[in-house]
């Protein structure tokens, strides 16, 4: 990223933070061997490979044996939905999520759908939170599977997933949780929050892309299985062949021991930031906060800028990066699915902003993106009237 750039989108991706990059380096260069392979090298490349398995095992309190690497937290996602419906088809063809969830889960249940699958999609409050007497009333004896994120990555806003996770246990259901926003940057413990399955990202904590992973429970009463999606060599105990990325993998661990130590002093540097931006903005006329005041993580403002258009907010501004929605879906011209399930209308939400901060953001970042933005706010209104 160029020096100048005011960089506000670590919810699309993160900037790979060098310590990482220092622990991957000689993955790439001397230590290239295959971690499958049982000469010396080999078995080195497999050390490295353990070791990170361990240091997310400890981000996220599980096994090391219950971590599967994949290319990402949208394989990961794939992987558990399509093959945990394949395996279980005999208790039954339906899955519970929620309208805000992100594409990859979205999009995975729809294609399930020309299937066969039945997918109930639960509404959200103008929050953006699911209400638990719905969730409650959608899961069913056949339901095989119960997938609500933890955060969303448009708004921050936290999902009860604790509550969910033991009403879809009461039915025999399996909980998973898309928790590729929470995963480094807040406290994730998979015992405590009664989670079966979760998918996690490393590029969106500071570490490479093409790199994440699935945590699958293996303890009853909840011990999950599934049909694997990619064949070819049993690695990753068979749900994922293929060789491992092992410099991935090492940044991977590398940014999972480093999130473990600094996400206290990020959160209050980052918190610190982000509340100071979003008060500028909410003391404009005109504009509103998009999500839970409080029930939130604490580096994204997702904000509605009534009257002034959020793309042509974008072309006005050439050194600061933020988004106008989901990063995933900005090739299509569609408002924000998350923003409208919550009530906003088309044109409210395509007047919002994703502001999203992380661990280098500075001050002067957030002085000048503050400034910047009001500016091309007022212009912008101006013109229209
Ligand atoms: C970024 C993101 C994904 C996709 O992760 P990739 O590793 O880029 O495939 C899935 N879910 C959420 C909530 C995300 O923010």
């Amino acid at each position: 990223m160029q020096e100048e750039i005011i960089y506000l989108d670590h919810n699309a991706t993160t900037p790979l933070d060098p310590r990482v990059l220092e622990a991957m380096m000689p993955y790439f260069t001397n230590l290239y061997a295959n971690a499958a392979s049982n000469h010396r090298p080999g078995v080195e490349a497999s050390r490295a490979v353990k070791s990170a398995r361990e240091k997310i095992a400890s981000l996220i309190g599980s096994d090391p044996s219950e971590v599967i690497f994949t290319s990402g937290a949208t394989e990961a996602i794939n992987t558990a939905i399509k093959g945990v419906l394949e395996f279980y088809k005999e208790k039954g063809a339906h899955i519970v999520t929620v309208s805000t969830e992100h594409p990859a889960v979205l999009d995975t249940c729809k294609y399930l759908e020309s299937k066969g699958v039945e997918v109930t999609y639960l509404p959200v409050d103008q929050y953006g939170i699911v209400d638990l007497v719905e969730v409650e009333k959608a899961i069913r004896t056949d339901t095989a599977l119960v997938s609500v994120m933890l955060v969303n990555n448009e708004t921050g806003v936290i999902q009860p997933i604790n509550e969910i996770a033991e009403l879809a246990h009461q039915k025999d259901a399996f909980f998973m949780t898309d928790a590729t926003q929470a995963v480094g940057k807040m406290p994730v413990n998979v015992k405590e929050m009664n989670i079966d399955i979760m998918a996690f990202s490393a590029h969106k904590f500071y570490g490479p892309k093409g790199v994440g992973g699935l945590y699958l429970r293996s303890k009853r009463p909840f011990k999950v299985k599934l049909d694997a999606l990619i064949h070819g060599g049993g690695h990753e105990r068979g749900a994922r062949s293929g060789t491992l990325n092992v410099p991935g993998i090492v940044g991977l661990g590398a940014a999972a021991e480093i999130a473990l130590q600094e996400m206290k002093s990020d959160q209050e540097k980052i918190k610190e930031l982000r509340d100071q931006l979003e008060r500028t903005f909410l003391e404009m006329s005109d504009t509103v906060l998009n999500g839970h005041p409080t029930n939130r993580l604490y580096n994204v403002s997702n904000i509605c800028f009534k009257g002034a258009d959020a793309d042509a907010i974008i072309a006005g501004l050439d050194n600061i990066a933020v988004s106008n929605g989901s990063a995933c879906s900005s090739t299509k011209v569609e408002p924000s699915h998350v923003l409208t399930a919550m009530g906003l209308n088309e044109q409210d939400a395509y007047s919002s902003l994703r502001f999203s901060l992380g661990r280098f953001s500075t001050h002067s970042d957030i002085n000048n993106c503050a400034s910047t933005i009001g500016a091309t706010v007022n212009i912008l209104r101006t013109l229209i009237i």
